[in-house]
């Protein structure tokens, strides 16, 4: 077993069922913005490896741009929301989907949707990998998910702990200590 490795309770998912599921949620994305060229936008950088993996699906023209929110420390949240990069084009008049790593409280995206609002979208939309549904505090509205999980600290394909593990290739619980 590797260092990486070793930061490894178990997986939860693998690879394969990842890759899987992806393709699927690209598909769907492609049937419903079948005559829509929408923008696709990126949380980092938790969800660099979905977002990658997800656009190679989606068969759409389509606009890509990135935000960059973190309400984490560690693998508690601070419950505190900071904007650190905004997205680099108007979204007036468009379609906008945004993919995230994980749903966890819906503090992030709930303040993400907030500060969206008043920018003119045709429609805004979600689409995470993960959705911890037992731990919501506010209610987002979500219109893909890859995967629903219980109330874990995971890690891998895009997601951290104090920003190492990004770059196992699956998801796994982490292993505390
Ligand atoms: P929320 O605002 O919904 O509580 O949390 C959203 C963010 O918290 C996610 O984008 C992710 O960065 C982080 N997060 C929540 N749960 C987990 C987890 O189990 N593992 C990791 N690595 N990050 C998480």
């Amino acid at each position: 077993m590797n260092r990486l490795e070793a930061a490894v309770d178990r997986v939860l998912i693998s690879e394969a069922k990842i890759a899987a599921r992806v393709k699927k949620l690209g598909a769907q994305i492609t049937k419903d913005y079948a005559d829509k060229n929408p923008i696709i936008v990126g949380m980092l950088r938790g969800a660099v490896l979905f977002y990658g993996d997800l656009l190679k699906h989606v068969k759409i023209p389509c606009t890509l741009d990135f935000m960059c929110l973190s309400s984490y420390c560690g693998t508690c949240s601070t419950g505190e929301v900071r904007f650190l990069l905004d997205l680099r084009g108007s979204i007036a008049g468009r379609h906008v989907i945004i993919v995230e790593d994980i749903v966890d409280t819906g503090l992030t995206l709930d303040y993400v949707l907030k500060n969206l609002a008043h920018r003119g979208a045709a429609s805004v939309e979600i689409c995470t990998l993960l959705d911890k549904p037992s731990n919501r505090k506010v209610e987002v509205p979500v219109k893909y998910t890859g995967f629903k999980i219980k109330n874990e600290f995971v890690i891998g394909y895009g997601l951290d702990c104090d920003e190492l593990y990004r770059n196992l290739p699956y998801i796994g619980v982490y292993r505390a200590g």
